[in-house]
């Protein structure tokens, strides 16, 4: 807890927690983190997008690993334990076993990733990509609000561009990769239970459906001849919520409006807005999306409105490991005495992770499910909970996974 109050330091503004990649503050969260790292005996290193890497020997040399990360950059105005907690927790894990001079059937990772929010350059998960995919996916040419691309600041930072690819590493040098992370929903918090595994972490589906209809004089256009595009939309926003209310394997959400001509006294002629819909389960986003459309279609024609639909984004959802999650399931369930699986709806590293090795995700209660903001809060309590229950699941896979 003290080591998160203490990276609030590091930030862009003295009264607003801000780390975005490639800054000095991160710079100098990184060296932090790194001498933190080396003070647990681990040796460190950073990598070629700015990763910071502890590694600690299990039983043999060069065994393959379990690591545990997660990010340290930050949203604008964050809150301290989105991310970093996940980092500490995990230099605190290796820190315990160093103390004892206790050695693993496999090695400890420590990954403290340079940046997950993108909050910079637009694009998330930039870093944990990196240690997937190399450069292929890697946005150089993306530029931040002054202009700046990330390979100018990649070059500012320290690293060169040409080195990228080499933040790439391979299945085989590991068994598991395992994030502990604040729910940032307050769904733990409503079952009074600490920290819990994660089964799934969400798909996403964004939708922007454009209704035209009939701009005219609010006071002349008798109602029955009225092609209103706004009320034709409310109708739709309606019908996201009560779809999405309908399964609780669903969320929905309108978060855009646009009408126009937008003044009191114009019947709205035109109304763009915009859905985000998520589940854990592919197929579930899916058929709640198709029958969507097709009831904004019938609602429209009805109207005598047309629209416009596109498809902005779809991301498929990622399952967590089966059988890492029976080992976490267990390793909560020894601390907490309880169990209970929750799904994600928001991303993370684990996800874009679990495409090189079998992922897990813990998550710990946050107060009032509040994230993303100064009020973020955890208990002193719940953060030794979710210690425990990373160090029940290093030994958990120690006992059930043989040396290699
Ligand atoms: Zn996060």
């Amino acid at each position: 807890m003290l080591r998160c109050d203490e990276l609030t330091k590091f930030s862009r503004e003295p009264n607003a927690y801000c780390r975005t990649y490639l800054t000095p503050e991160h710079r100098a969260a990184a060296d932090w983190l790194a001498e933190k790292m080396r003070e647990t005996g681990m040796t460190v290193r950073e990598d070629s997008v700015g990763n910071v890497i502890g590694r600690y020997e299990g039983q043999t040399e060069q065994a393959r690993a379990v690591i545990l990360g997660s990010h340290f950059d930050t949203v604008p105005d964050a809150g301290k334990y989105d991310g970093n907690l996940g980092v500490i927790t995990a230099i605190e894990c290796v820190a315990t076993l160093a103390a004892t001079g206790r050695r693993l059937p496999f090695a400890v990772e420590v990954y403290a990733f340079a940046d997950e929010e993108g909050t910079r350059f637009t694009t998330g998960f930039l870093t944990s990509s990196a240690v997937v995919d190399g450069i292929i996916n890697f946005p150089l040419r993306h530029v931040d609000q002054d202009g700046k691309s990330v390979a100018d600041a990649l070059e500012d930072y320290g690293l060169s561009v040409e080195n990228i690819s080499t933040a790439k590493r391979h299945s085989d040098e590991f068994l598991a990769y395992i994030e502990l992370h604040i729910e940032q929903g307050p769904v733990l918090e409503e079952n009074d239970l600490a920290i819990c595994p994660v089964t799934s972490i969400a798909g996403q589906t964004r939708l922007s459906i454009t209704i035209d209809g009939k701009a005219g004089h609010a006071g002349t256009v008798p109602m029955p001849l009225r092609r209103d595009a706004l009320t034709g939309a409310a109708e739709m926003i309606i019908e996201v919520e009560r779809v999405c209310r309908a399964d609780d394997r669903l969320v929905g959400t309108v978060g855009t409006v646009n009408v126009s001509p937008g003044a009191l006294n114009v019947i709205p002629g035109e109304v763009e807005f915009g859905i985000d819909i998520r589940s854990g389960d592919d197929a579930v986003r899916q058929s709640a999306v198709e029958s969507l459309l097709a009831f904004f279609r019938t609602k429209a024609k009805e109207r005598g409105l047309e629209i416009t639909t596109e498809v902005k984004q779809t991301t498929p959802a990622v399952a967590c490991d089966p059988e890492l999650l029976k080992i976490i399931d267990a390793a909560c369930a020894d601390v907490t005495g309880r169990s209970l699986q929750l799904y994600s709806g928001a991303g993370h590293d684990a996800a874009i992770m679990a495409s090189l090795c079998p992922a897990g995700l813990i998550f710990v209660r946050c107060k009032d499910g509040i994230s993303h903001h100064p009020a973020e809060s955890i208990s002193l309590d719940d953060a030794d909970m979710a210690f425990r229950a990373m160090m029940r699941t290093l030994e958990r896979l120690a006992e059930s996974w043989a040396p290699v």
